[in-house]
């Protein structure tokens, strides 16, 4: 799995802080299985996490604390892996999104959100996360966020303004930044989404069927 997009460091600084809603936790704790990198970088923000928590010196938040706590991690020791490698499950994908997958996502209950686009429902209550899934060339209405949204590829590939999407890879937004997803490979882009606010359409279209379908 060669990944090239990754949640920023405030999203894994509130991960490992324990911050982040179960779903969105969801998608980090299945990239950082999948990414030594950011494995690397929330274990450290753990550690400093800690560090700070039981420091004599008070934190002074007024200034830019986050980039304060980065360069100390940046300049902290090598990378440490963890002693036992994490498992894969279905379709390729580390725990715990990988043992929640079907290995036929045919199995799925997909129903259509728009020409050439699917959505399936996995998991319950607040720890829900939505699968949604682009045939080749199909594109994804153009939204913005009205809170965090993270998405991860599972199978296939999109191309939208930030770049490219290929398996692991993570798009992690602001509210601000608007984007539309194209699936750009021979089969089905299936990605897992997260959010805790819902998706806002900029077109009217997608709007009302927002209001249908309620994604
Ligand atoms: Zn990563």
């Amino acid at each position: 799995m060669m990944i090239r997009h990754h949640p920023n460091d405030a999203t894994l600084l509130t991960y490992a802080s324990g911050g982040l809603s179960t779903a969105l936790s969801t998608i980090v704790a299945t990239h950082l299985g999948a990414c030594p990198s950011c494995r690397a970088s929330a274990a450290r923000a753990e550690q400093i996490g800690g560090a700070l928590l039981s420091g004599v010196e008070p934190v002074d938040v007024a200034t830019s604390v986050l980039d304060r706590i980065f360069d100390r991690i940046d300049a902290g020791e090598p990378e440490q892996e963890p002693t036992t490698a994490p498992r894969f499950g279905h379709q390729g994908l580390p725990a715990p999104l990988g043992s929640l997958l079907p290995e036929d996502m045919d199995s799925l209950r997909w129903w259509p959100v728009g020409p050439g686009i699917r959505q399936a429902r996995l998991g319950e209550g607040e720890a829900a996360v939505r699968l949604l899934r682009i045939a080749p060339g199909r594109a994804v209405p153009h939204h913005s966020h009205g809170g965090h949204e993270m998405t991860m590829i599972v199978s296939g590939s999109y191309t939208d303004e930030i770049g490219r999407f290929l398996p692991g890879d993570v798009a992690d937004l602001d509210p601000d930044v608007a984007h539309q997803p194209v699936s750009d490979a021979a089969t089905d882009c299936i990605c897992v989404i997260a959010t805790d606010a819902p998706l806002e359409f900029t077109g009217w279209v997608p709007r009302l069927m927002q209001s249908l379908v309620r994604i």
